[in-house]
């Protein structure tokens, strides 16, 4: 009898100690996730990075009035984002015609996912700064859109005041909020808890294990398409895209189409953080037609394009890139998102502590915080997903960006398309 007992306190711990170590492990690298950024710190990579959206729009309006000087035919404008919390958010452009042989425009846009604004005004503000030149203006032309998500920006939300992404907003057809997310439902719980945030409950703490068994039950390239997909059922929760056009949507729609109307192509490149592996730059475009395809492989040929229809990644609907292209449906164009990560969200610890950075963030705003400290934490973490404090960082995704930016914009302009 006590041999049996042995027996089976041995089969026991067998099995219970990987299952005690699996969780302690995913416990410790969950509830004290940071990531070291090792890369080369260059000081003038940094002036172009700021702490606040007025400092980031007023860099941006000072930087588009400086190239007047140097291109008498610039035209830089704003257009007022509606909000009740705050009659000053701006949308800003800087539109640069480029030369009498200009057939082709450049779109560079940031914060359409507001608070990611910070370091895609930084890239603005670097591309503006390095690569306007003569010699690029005889091909083509350029616009800059800075703060497409002001309030966003403004408020360090990913969302407007709305609890709209605006990267699943994005139409000229409004058929686009019926759109039934089929797999949302069976996600809705685990990643839109009710009730006032406390980070230290225990299904705070322990969060991982629910999503692993969600990740079990239902894999992940499923669970991530469910999640990411948008949805336009449930105003409270996550990847909300809205029940119809955020105003933005609608007057951005005549300020585009007039301005590309001399243009026949138009090469769109959108700014956007947090996905992918951190301090690497994605290029992470929505799928498109072959023949589209083609011309972002020529583009960027020698860069890995990480197509939404992949293992790792996912596809979505309303994206402010397929949108410039329908106002546009008339001309070649040629879409690009470029992603810098953040938090290694391609692995799985990353991506389950990104995804839980985002519920709580929502949960936070939609039943507020058990505390003061509470809420500092959730908007820390936010922050730090979406525009890293650290300064290795920020630095190295300047130089991500002249990597690519020295070839595949030399490559566009280049580029003979019939
Ligand atoms: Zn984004």
């Amino acid at each position: 009898m006590k041999k049996a007992i042995k027996i089976l306190l041995v089969i026991i711990s067998i099995i219970l100690i990987p299952i005690i170590g699996g969780i302690s492990y995913f416990y410790v690298s969950f509830n004290n996730f940071s990531l070291e950024d090792n890369y080369h710190l260059n000081e003038n990579n940094l002036a172009y990075f700021n702490e606040t959206y007025d400092e980031a729009r007023n860099d941006f309006r000072l930087k588009s009035d400086e190239l007047t000087i140097e291109y008498p035919g610039i035209e830089n404008f704003s257009l007022p984002v509606e909000s009740n919390k705050d009659t000053n958010l701006t949308i800003d452009f800087c539109f640069i015609p480029g030369s009498e042989n200009a057939d082709k425009i450049m779109i560079l846009s940031s914060g359409v996912h507001g608070a990611e604004g910070f370091a895609g005004s930084a890239v603005q503000l670097y591309f503006m700064d390095k690569y306007i030149n003569s010699e690029f203006l005889d091909k083509t032309a350029i616009l800059l859109i800075h703060g497409v998500n002001p309030f966003g920006f403004k408020y360090e939300r990913r969302v407007t005041q709305n609890n709209v992404d605006l990267n699943r907003n994005s139409d000229i057809d409004n058929k686009l909020y019926q759109i039934k997310n089929e797999g949302y439902p069976k996600v809705y719980d685990l990643i839109n808890p009710k009730g006032k945030v406390k980070t230290g409950s225990l299904a705070n703490r322990f969060f991982f294990i629910k999503a692993i068994k969600g990740i079990v039950k239902e894999s992940m390239p499923v669970l991530r398409q469910a999640v990411l997909q948008g949805q336009y059922e449930f105003s409270e929760g996550l990847y909300y895209g809205g029940n119809n056009f955020e105003p933005q949507i609608i007057d951005l729609v005549p300020i585009i189409d007039t301005i590309c109307i001399p243009y026949q192509t138009v090469f769109a490149i959108d700014l956007h953080t947090a996905y992918g592996e951190r301090g690497k730059l994605h290029l992470f475009p929505n799928p498109v037609e072959e023949s589209v395809k083609k011309r972002m492989e020529d583009i960027f040929e020698g860069f890995h394009i990480d197509w939404g229809d992949s293992d790792d990644f996912y596809t979505y609907t309303g994206d402010f890139n397929s949108y410039i292209g329908k106002i546009n449906n008339d001309k070649i164009f040629i879409p690009m998102l470029f992603e810098y990560g953040t938090m290694d969200s391609q692995s799985t610890i990353g991506s389950i502590k990104s995804l839980h950075v985002m519920i709580l963030e929502n949960q936070g705003e939609q039943y507020g915080y058990n505390s003061d400290e509470d809420l500092k934490k959730v908007k820390k973490d936010f922050m730090e997903m979406d525009y890293p404090s650290s300064l290795a960082w920020r630095s190295h995704i300047i130089d991500e960006t002249k990597v690519i930016f020295d070839k595949s914009l030399k490559r566009f302009s280049e580029l003979e398309l019939r």
